[in-house]
């Protein structure tokens, strides 16, 4: 359903991806994990092009991400992403954070998006904060928030930058709980993350980036225990 074939990116003269490319089926739950700077985030931007890639091809459900607008419209659509930094909107409540974009983007009813917001904030087990504005949430609330927003869209597939590195070690797991949960549920996700307990449960593929490069992908069990690359050793090292 999400393909990259031989992407590149430069900033400037900063060759930040290198002949990228990666396959995504539906379902498929990818943890992508490598040093600060190998371009992860870069990666993943290229998908609902948050960032714009300069060679090669990113197809999302065989549409081919470009500047043509109504595409770009489509993917927006079926793409959620979910930051480091939460990013609502501090002067909405959770609940208008949550209606925002269906209301607009997928001109759903007022009452319509409600319903499914509830039902959303429910799911992430926040159904009490939905008239709250996020400043008065913890950072655990709202990034859960955060992932109910995303799900509003009915998106087909999850982008996740580092979800659980901005939040205080207690809100970690009630974060990656429900991120557990939306994959147990079968939802398409790919994870930018260094929680590799994270990655050793939920993952079918662990993939790992090096300098704009990918590196080593494989099933956690072997990423795990039996590295083949050298540098996926060392970082392993570092980590865990
Ligand atoms: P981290 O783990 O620190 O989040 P990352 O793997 O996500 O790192 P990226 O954010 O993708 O790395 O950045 C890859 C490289 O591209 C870095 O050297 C970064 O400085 C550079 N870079 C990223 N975004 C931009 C930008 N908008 N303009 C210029 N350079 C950028
Ligand atoms: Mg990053």
């Amino acid at each position: 359903m999400l393909r990259l074939e031989g992407v590149h990116k430069h900033f400037g003269s900063h060759h930040v991806l290198r002949n990228v490319s990666l396959s995504v089926r539906q379902g498929d739950k990818v943890v992508l994990c490598g040093p600060s700077g190998s371009g992860k985030s870069t990666l993943i931007r290229c998908i609902n092009r948050l960032v714009s890639h300069d060679q090669g091809r990113v197809l999302v459900e065989g549409i081919e991400v470009s500047d043509h607008a109504r595409d770009l419209e489509l993917i927006r659509r079926d793409v959620g992403m979910v930051f480091q930094q939460f990013n609502l909107f501090p002067h909405l409540t959770i609940l208008e954070n949550c209606t925002l974009a269906p209301t607009w983007a997928r001109k759903m009813g007022k009452k319509d998006a409600e319903a499914l917001a509830l039902s959303l904030l429910e799911r992430v087990h926040i159904p009490d904060q939905a008239h709250k504005y996020p400043p008065q949430l913890s950072g655990g609330q709202q990034q859960r928030a955060a992932i109910a927003r995303a799900l509003c869209m009915k998106p087909k597939v999850m982008l996740f930058d580092e979800p659980t590195s901005a939040l205080d070690p207690e809100m970690v797991k009630e974060v990656l709980d429900v991120m557990t949960e939306l994959a147990a549920e079968g939802m398409t996700m790919i994870c930018v993350t260094h929680e590799m307990g994270f990655a050793r449960k939920v993952a079918d593929q662990v993939v790992f980036m090096d300098k704009g490069e990918i590196v080593e992908e494989a099933p956690p069990e072997e990423f795990f225990t039996a590295p083949r690359n050298e540098r996926t050793r060392q970082f392993l090292c570092q980590i865990l």
